[in-house]
């Protein structure tokens, strides 16, 4: 059985999805005024988790991730460098697409942009002041909140504080108050508006996950993810527009994941704790997959404090996987199998199931597989592995590696090794001023279909496309 913490009902739950064997999931994705920092990362790689392990255990995965491409902040950023909307997140879009590729998220199904859906977010405000709980004041379009008997319900707030008369326009408001929130912002000088049924005018985000969520995934959806600061007022006001809308409940599952703190400190750009990937990867040499694995050990429902220290540890219990894989495809074993072995290896699978069907228990899954680690090399030192023990250890790695997503592809940790000699060969001819034959080596290598690239951060190989 699988169990979520469920922040609507503030309890763990066994989950069932709507469909058996399809989890339909939403999870909030990046306003793109900035680069993406690791607080926001770590959030992405959580929700990565929790794809990829509810996939490991056979589901079918329906994910769509939002992009928030107009707002307070892109419009402020793009009015201060005079150049369109457009213009001014395009760069951040493509920046946030590589910083997934480079964590190993797995893409989602769709990317739906909140520019492009400005129809859809128009049908539901009309709706909303045709049922009389939204209201127009100032050419402005807001949601009455004390029409919403549910209201709180998520966010837990303290609706005496409930001042329904107040308005607010921000779209990211004070923790404690509950206000009437704006659907539909009137037209500003200088700032971008659509002219629609509704009157001119920029949609508030809320509405931006209400209109794209249902779009993709229907009325109702099994999980919704996002930060803990989402919880309000973003998503208590996504459920109070969807659910006044479609008249049923949106989703069945709220999971999010908490803050990253910096040294123990609340990362600020102010107090130069501020991280993004680029600034880790580039300026600090820091590995991705050692920041992956920092980003995903601690439990997700925990505040995950990032430091250096943690980062290195990180990075030396990655390169322990790798060593151990490394032994386990480099060693001469006798041949045959041992029980005790195979054993250990239904043993960590049981135990890998068990932790992240608790509430994505990371702790558990991982200590699961370093336990194998240790147990398995004391087996090789008392000469207790096979030559088919290794083979299945290494397979079985691999595929606890489908949700952990931490190693290359097999093929490509097999490639490395054999381009290895060759790539030093040809950095010491560097080295030597010896161009002519760094030269050749490198067209060697090409002719054999690997590109070779010379970055920042070293020499870089990629696989060129078969050709004919
Ligand atoms: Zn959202």
């Amino acid at each position: 059985m699988i169990q979520f913490f469920n922040t609507l009902s503030g309890e763990k739950e066994p989950f069932a999805p709507l469909v058996p064997g399809e989890v339909k999931l939403y999870t909030c994705g990046p306003t793109v005024y900035d680069f993406s920092h690791i607080g926001n990362l770590r959030a992405y790689v959580f929700e990565d988790l929790l794809k990829r392990f509810l996939q490991f255990r056979g589901f079918r995965v329906a994910h769509v991730m939002n992009i928030t491409d107009v707002d307070d902040k892109t419009i402020r950023g793009a009015n201060a460098q005079s150049v369109s909307l457009n213009e001014y997140t395009k760069p951040y879009i493509e920046a946030f697409f590589k910083d997934l590729n480079v964590l190993n998220i797995s893409p989602a199904d769709h990317y739906p942009r909140a520019t492009e859906h400005i129809a859809e977010m128009v049908r539901i405000i009309k709706a909303l002041l045709e049922k009389g709980i939204a209201y127009r004041t100032d050419a402005s379009i807001y949601f009455s909140i004390a029409k919403f008997p549910g209201y709180g319900k998520l966010s837990k707030i303290n609706l005496d504080q409930l001042r329904s008369t107040k308005r607010v326009e921000s779209d990211e408001y004070e923790k404690e108050s509950a206000q009437d929130f704006a659907l539909w912002k009137a037209p500003k000088e200088g700032e971008p508006y659509w002219d629609t049924e509704i009157g001119p005018g920029r949609p508030g985000w809320h509405i931006e996950c209400s209109a794209m969520s249902s779009k993709f995934l229907g009325p109702t959806f099994d999980i919704h993810c996002g930060g803990v600061d989402n919880i309000f007022p973003h998503h208590e006001n996504e459920i109070a527009q969807s659910e006044t809308y479609f008249g049923k409940p949106v989703v069945n599952y709220w999971l999010h994941c908490h803050h990253l703190i910096v040294n123990g400190e609340k990362m600020s750009k102010s107090k130069g704790n501020y991280f993004t990937l680029r600034d880790l990867v580039q300026k600090r040499q820091v590995k991705p997959m050692a920041l992956r694995f920092l980003l995903l050990s601690t439990h997700y429902r925990k505040v995950l404090n990032f430091t250096f220290e943690a980062l290195e540890q990180a990075e030396a219990a990655w390169q322990r996987i790798k060593d151990f894989l490394y032994e386990l495809e480099h060693h001469a074993f006798p041949s045959g199998k041992n029980s005790d072995s195979q054993k250990l290896l239904e043993e960590t699978n049981d135990r890998f199931v068990e932790g992240l069907s608790d509430d994505l228990n990371i702790s558990v899954a991982l200590t699961a597989l370093f336990e194998l680690i240790k147990k398995t090399n004391v087996l090789i030192k008392d000469g207790k592995i096979c030559a088919d023990d290794a083979k299945d250890t290494v397979s079985f790695v691999y595929s606890l590696d489908r949700v952990f997503a931490l190693l290359p592809s097999k093929k490509d940790m097999d490639l490395a090794d054999e381009l290895r000699p060759k790539i030093q060969e040809r950095e010491q001819a560097r080295k030597e001023r010896n161009f002519k034959r760094a030269d050749e080596i490198r067209k060697e290598l090409l002719e054999a279909g690997i590109i070779l690239e010379d970055t920042k951060d070293g020499v870089r190989w990629k696989i060129l496309e078969k050709r004919g």
